[in-house]
């Protein structure tokens, strides 16, 4: 046997040992969240044993994303998908099919009972599916979605299991805090002030488990415009029930809150997010400290003290 050969052969053993061993010892799984919470939801879960990208980044709307040829590759080359479901991402499957991809998005809303928008939305004419996707707002439902993502990553990296169930355990815990964090919070409101207005319906989840009521000119996608007769609706309604603040959104244009408050006389109680984190410079780069920032604006606008 030649040199050459038999060190052929050493490399081909070395492959076959390789695959067998953990991921942590060779390439990180790749996993493709379709935003920057659910990346975060990843993160905490998969830890240093994966690898994770976004679609829709920091500050960005993905209700109207538009997918670029990268993406397409991006979605390839992902071993796991994970998606928000209940109709956020429209574009994904077309994504999907144009990457070639064989992995089988998984949805992280799996089991949370969706929400449907409130009748008083879209008052023009042509029918859509009005199913809310926003169900992260709700801490209870984020800890399906890291449940989801637990089963998810271990089906994908079996020898990760314990490392994934630890590191979902720990960050269980911390959600269960901050859920309590946030029932505390609005409990120092007065009840007749739990009330306020932002530019689309991203809020719902979030009104049914705390019971902040959002009022909000644009329905539960920023695909369409609010009309005249919404913002007029709008401004009717904080002046009847003298709803004390509007807040700005991260993913929306200001321009409509901004007029809404000079109209009505309320307020901007400051900027929510709702839909995308920040970049790490930001007020909230992980979905813990969007939540709390959420809370501290709420409560300072609303608050009497
Ligand atoms: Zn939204």
């Amino acid at each position: 046997m030649s040199i050459r050969r038999y060190s052929c052969a050493f490399i081909a053993a070395l492959a076959v040992l390789s695959t067998s061993l953990p991921a942590s010892a060779q390439e990180k799984l790749r996993v493709l969240a379709t935003f920057s919470i659910l990346g975060d939801f990843v993160k905490n879960v998969g830890g240093d044993r994966v690898e994770v990208s976004t679609l829709v980044g920091p500050n960005s709307d993905a209700h109207v994303y538009s997918p670029a040829p990268a993406d397409a590759k991006k979605v390839a080359a992902a071993k796991v998908v994970i998606t928000n479901g209940l109709g956020f991402e429209g574009w994904m499957a077309r994504l999907v099919r144009a990457s070639g991809s064989k992995a089988n998005p998984v949805v992280a809303t799996k089991g949370i009972k969706p929400r449907k928008q409130a009748a008083h939305g879209h008052s023009h004419g042509h029918s859509h599916d009005n199913t809310d996707p926003h169900a992260w707002q709700s801490v209870a439902n984020a800890k399906v979605y890291v449940t989801n993502i637990l089963a998810a990553l271990i089906a994908a990296d079996p020898a990760g299991r314990a490392t994934y169930e630890a590191n979902a355990k720990a960050y269980l815990e911390k959600l269960d805090a901050l859920d309590k964090e946030v029932r505390e919070a609005v409990a120092t409101i007065p009840q007749e002030r739990r009330r306020i207005i932002t530019s689309h319906d991203a809020f719902g989840y979030f009104q049914a488990a705390y019971g902040i009521e959002f009022v909000a000119p644009q329905g539960v996608s920023t695909e369409s415009e609010a009309s005249a007769r919404d913002v007029g609706r709008i401004i009717t309604q904080i002046k009847r029930q003298k709803i004390p603040a509007v807040f700005l959104e991260n993913v929306t244009d200001p321009r409509l809150i901004q007029r809404i408050a000079a109209e009505s006389g309320a307020k901007v109680g400051g900027q929510l997010y709702s839909d995308a984190l920040t970049d790490e410079k930001g007020a909230a780069p992980t979905y813990i400290d969007m939540i709390r920032h959420n809370i501290k604006q709420l409560t300072s606008a609303l608050g009497t003290s």
